[in-house]
C-alpha cells in the first residue's frame, strides 16, 4: 500500500521515534506546529476516523493512554496540551493514515483545531 505512515511504521521511511509497542507508533512531526509536536498512529492502516469501527476501535483508547504517558515524559502534561485528529478535506487531513497530533510546550491558540 502506498501510504506514508505505513512506510514510517515499517521503517521504509525514516522518522524520529518517540515510542513504539505492538499496536502503535509515535514520532516527531516533520513540520512542528508547537515546541512539542508528536504524532501517534495505529500500526494497522486505518485511513481516518471515518474508518473506525467496533472491530478496530480498541487501538483508539490505547492511543490516548500513550498520549497521556508521552505528555508526562515530554514534560507537557502539567501545563496542558492538545490531542487532535483531522478527518477529511474540510479538516485539512493530508495523510490518510489515522494519526493523533499531540501538541504542547506553549500556550496554544484557541482556534477550531
Ligand atoms: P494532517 O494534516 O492532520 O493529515 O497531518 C499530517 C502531518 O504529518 C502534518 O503535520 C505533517 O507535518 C506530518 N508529516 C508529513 N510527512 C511526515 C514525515 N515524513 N514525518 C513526520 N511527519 C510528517
Ligand atoms: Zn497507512
Amino acid at each position: 500500500m502506498d501510504c506514508l505512515f505505513c512506510k514510517i511504521v515499517n521503517g521504509e521511511i525514516p522518522s524520529k521515534k518517540v515510542y513504539e509497542d505492538d499496536s502503535v507508533y509515535a514520532f516527531y512531526d516533520i513540520a512542528p506546529m508547537a515546541p512539542v509536536h508528536v504524532l501517534i498512529v495505529p500500526k494497522e492502516h486505518i485511513a481516518s476516523v471515518n474508518e473506525v469501527t467496533a472491530e478496530n476501535s480498541a487501538v483508539i483508547s490505547h492511543i490516548y493512554e500513550v498520549a497521556a504517558k508521552l505528555a508526562k515524559e515530554l514534560g507537557i502534561a502539567d501545563d496542558g496540551y492538545r490531542v487532535v485528529t483531522n478527518c477529511g478535506a474540510n479538516a485539512g487531513q493530508t495523510v490518510f493514515h489515522l494519526h493523533f497530533h499531540v501538541l504542547g510546550g506553549t500556550k496554544l491558540k484557541v482556534e477550531m483545531c
